[in-house]
């Protein structure tokens, strides 16, 4: 066999073990995905009943228990050792007082001090205070923390920065942030943090903090407090006048201020639960392999007394889940169930930062390493209108086939090209795209730990994303269900043929 001959069997390989010709098995039963079936999830899913799912809420427990029954009906096995569900705890802090003495005067709360809703109970006596300018730090850039020792002290800082001072990161990761300058000083060791503002106060004080999925973390920030000019004046006498004119100046120098300083503040914390809900189709031969089918069934809740439905996001998402999770039961039925077992997971709290999908991935219940693909959809009932090409009413964005697995992009396009037949749009792929949505949905979780992903999404940004306006009737059934169509026919194969996904592309990270 000349070499020409033998390069080009190997570069066809791929192509050759993959299914070339139709699975009729799998037509039949891609057909039982239909736009009644769909429709009829997605006004339950998505109905004011279930008053926009937020996580935590009723209405998201309602949510849950109508998936769990939908699962328990079409005859999927529980997914969690005997269980439907994955509970995960979720926390919040409300603030229940809060004092600052100076020297002996008592402070106004809200008027000379607010603390961080985020601090944890606790009171502290110090007799010094170091005050470190702007207490900006940024290794090889700037830092206001240089020869000053402030472990187990109470730091003081201004908020601002320099008029020259100029740094690459942005937003919550800036070290001219309020989280950025907190972080610096818990790096640093300060216990305490008072933070001077000009204008002081500047909001309404935060009394309760959000829901939160980690209430235990690995270090804990010093306790913080945002204080008003008159307060800094209290400590540092003469040089705390006017501070704000004199750091422009750059004509005050870091130093130690003798004073006693009482801070406190108390809180209580509330814990609820949210949960994942997880049904199976047990695989045969390979059933200790995993293909999960994923999608996110919370949504934003409710404004007052505005309900947001959130069909698109991500209502039409977990309709898909169902009806393939139903397809899947009904192929092992008629005796052609698939050889790995099929994972039907939907997550909540995707809409907080993808708590779900994080805690099953810090928590998995099937091994990750057995784990062959994540196919996640979050979006699939509406069209992109600022898409101007193409056939703008058969297309589905495909994102991240590209990466981790070089099978992905070759079943994809192979299940499509035999099955569904829709433009499959790799704009999202594009490494330089601002949206970034490789990072924003459940599917990230799995992708970063290794896991092979496909993520399928209309693009729907504009019009009624994240609109109370997002309702089941603005939903293209026909288009929903080809496109859920394509995501069982990838599943199909990843199901059923021999190879695990290979795990051969590292994940390149690029930087925000
Ligand atoms: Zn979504």
């Amino acid at each position: 066999m000349s070499k020409r001959i033998l390069v080009y069997f190997l570069l066809m390989l791929p192509f050759i073990s993959m299914a070339q010709k139709k699975d009729k098995h799998a037509k039949n039963i891609a057909a039982t995905i239909t736009v009644d079936d769909m429709k009829k999830h997605l006004y339950i899913i998505a109905g004011p009943e279930m008053e926009g799912r937020n996580t935590p809420s009723e209405g998201l427990n309602k949510a849950a228990d109508y998936i769990e029954s939908q699962f328990k009906a079409m005859g999927l096995a529980p997914g969690n050792n005997g269980s439907y569900r994955q509970y995960y705890n979720l926390y919040k802090d409300s603030m229940i007082g809060s004092t600052m003495n100076i020297n002996g005067v008592t402070m106004e709360l809200n008027k000379d001090f607010q603390p961080q809703a985020s601090n944890y109970a606790a009171e502290m006596r110090f007799s010094e205070a170091v005050f470190a300018g702007y207490g900006i730090s940024e290794p090889g850039n700037r830092d206001d923390y240089k020869d000053l020792d402030v472990a187990g002290k109470l730091v003081i800082i201004a908020d601002g920065s320099p008029s020259d001072f100029k740094s690459e990161l942005r937003g919550f990761a800036s070290p001219t942030s309020s989280f950025g300058k907190i972080n610096a000083a818990m790096n640093k060791g300060a216990a305490g943090l008072l933070i001077i503002y000009n204008n002081f106060p500047r909001s309404e004080m935060r009394v309760n903090n959000n829901w939160g999925l980690n209430s235990f973390r690995p270090t804990q920030m010093p306790l913080t407090f945002n204080i008003s000019e008159n307060v800094i004046a209290k400590i540092m006498g003469e040089d705390g006048k006017n501070i704000f004119s004199k750091l422009k100046e750059g004509t005050l120098a870091s130093k130690t201020y003798s004073v006693e300083i009482e801070i406190g503040f108390a809180k209580q914390t509330q814990t609820t639960t949210a949960s994942n809900v997880i049904g199976i189709v047990e695989g045969t031969d390979l059933k200790d392999e995993y293909v999960f089918i994923t999608s996110h069934y919370d949504h934003l809740g409710k404004r007052g007394d505005v309900i947001y439905y959130g069909a698109d996001d991500d209502g039409s998402g977990t309709t898909g889940v169902l009806e393939m999770a139903e397809a899947f039961a009904k192929a092992k039925e008629m005796g052609k169930g698939p050889r790995r077992t099929m994972v039907f997971m939907t997550v909540s709290g995707e809409e907080k930062g993808l708590w779900g999908s994080a805690y099953y991935a810090n928590h998995p219940i099937y091994p990750l390493d057995k784990t062959t693909v994540d196919l996640n959809i979050d979006m699939i009932g509406r069209t992109d209108s600022s898409r101007h090409y193409g056939d703008t009413l058969n297309y589905i964005y495909v994102v991240g086939d590209d990466k981790i697995s070089s099978d992905l992009k070759v079943i994809s396009e192979q299940a499509n090209k035999l099955y569904a037949k829709l433009e499959l749009d790799y704009k999202f792929n594009d490494p330089n795209d601002r949206n970034r949505i490789y990072f924003r949905s459940d599917h990230y979780n799995f992708a970063a730990k290794g896991v092979p992903i496909i993520f399928y999404y209309d693009g729907m940004l504009k019009a009624d994303y994240h609109k109370p306006t997002d309702t089941p009737d603005k939903i293209n059934y026909p288009l929903m269900v080809k496109r859920t169509q394509l995501v069982f026919y990838t599943a199909w194969e990843m199901a059923n043929r021999n190879e695990m996904l290979k795990r051969d592309m590292k994940l390149e990270i690029p930087k925000r």
